[in-house]
């Protein structure tokens, strides 16, 4: 049927695995700490709305997202929440739609203050708007350095249209076992509060933790933690597993759409870089590296067909992949491959493929593409 065609492969999100996740958080922090979730990157590849939704219902008071048009399709989506642009926004265009579509960006520096300051003046802009303050403690990227923050906090203050909403900053090593830097950058945001206080000015709202750091130490938590990838039922780290218990949010599935028998010293896929050394039989399944799959996982891929590992074989192509199925004799065009996830006894993780490809289950969440539809299930 065109319902069975249309999903030769998908991204499965399991909405109660979400809502778990952020329960567990919640109850993991104190009363007086909030939970940011970080939705950003269409929720790290989850689907932006339906996550946005499912976590507010759960528990998350307000969400995150690193660019102006990440916002405003929450709000088109329905979001009513405070929607934080963790990223920087500059142009004239960003501003008017920050303040039209109700967004609250984040400050990095002076000139960035006043630049938005005088763009809300320009337009005539009423209200304040909530803004947030970017210090930067040694990750190196936005926000001006933690030594000036009484200086920019003043300036910001004493700016019309803007309303301070939170001070905050970044940390680089989170997910490390050695404390030492992250201590470092703790002990700097701390110095740069005092400096805020010397001044007489009381900030509502003080965040510093990512989903590591959340895991890691409550000294982290203040007033707000921003939990990105924990939220998705993934650890930043191993040493971090015990801390709180988590459920995978997504699996990424696909159909075998042809099976055959192929004789012993036959080629597989492009390159040939696959040789059948007996007989075999083969399936091919629909999804590739445009969807997603890392095409330097070819040859080196298990996926999950029946509660049993089979092999990958051959270079992972633009819409295709085969696999080994000698070992299911009588499998059948259209089932059910699952790629990342779960089947019987057997597990793929995001972690397991970050594992192989030398890099971090964040990247791999965030590649999968548009082609491949989101099912809440
Ligand atoms: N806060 C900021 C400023 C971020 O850039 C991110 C994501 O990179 C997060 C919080 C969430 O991080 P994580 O997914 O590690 O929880």
């Amino acid at each position: 049927t065109y319902a069975w065609f249309s999903q030769r492969a998908w991204v499965e999100i399991d909405l109660g695995a979400l809502s778990y996740n952020v329960k567990q958080l919640v109850i993991f922090l104190s009363s007086r700490t909030q939970l940011m979730a970080v939705v950003k990157a269409d929720a790290y590849g989850h689907g932006s709305v339906t996550v946005a939704k499912t976590v507010l219902e759960a528990g998350a008071s307000c969400l995150g997202v690193a660019t102006v048009p990440e916002g405003i399709q929450l709000r088109e989506g329905g979001i009513k929440a405070p929607i934080l642009i963790l990223g920087a926004t500059h142009t004239l265009e960003q501003i008017h739609a920050i303040a039209q579509w109700k967004l609250q960006p984040t400050l990095c520096s002076p000139k960035q203050a006043l630049e938005v300051s005088n763009t809300l003046e320009a337009i005539n802009y009423n209200s304040p708007i909530p803004v947030h303050i970017k210090l930067d403690t040694g990750m190196s990227r936005l926000g001006t350095n933690w030594q000036e923050a009484g200086d920019f906090v003043q300036l910001v203050q004493g700016l019309p249209h803007l309303d301070i909403a939170s001070v905050y900053s970044h940390l680089a090593t989170a997910d490390s076992p050695d404390p030492a830097i992250m201590q470092q950058q703790h002990n700097r945001f701390e110095q740069a509060i005092a400096q805020i206080k010397a001044r007489g000015i009381k900030i509502p709202s003080l965040h510093l933790a990512n989903s590591a750091a959340t895991l890691a130490d409550p000294k982290l938590h203040y007033d707000m933690v921003r939990a990105g990838l924990a939220i998705y039922g993934l650890y930043p780290a191993t040493h971090l597993e015990n801390k709180i218990k988590l459920q995978p949010v997504l699996q990424l599935k696909a159909r075998v759409t042809h099976v055959k028998t192929i004789a012993a010293g036959t080629g597989v896929s492009y390159g040939h870089q696959f040789i059948a050394p007996r007989e075999m039989r083969i399936a091919v399944v629909g999804i590739g590296y445009a969807d997603g799959v890392p095409r330097s996982l070819s040859n080196q891929m298990q996926v999950l067909l029946r509660g049993q590992r089979v092999h990958q074989i051959g270079t992972i192509t633009m819409d295709q992949i085969m696999l080994d199925v000698s070992s299911i004799p009588d499998l059948q065009e259209g089932e059910i491959v699952t790629l990342l996830g779960e089947q019987g006894q057997e597990q793929i993780s995001a972690d397991d493929w970050a594992n192989q490809l030398n890099t971090i289950s964040w990247e791999i969440l965030c590649a999968f593409k548009h082609r491949l539809p989101r099912v809440a299930v």
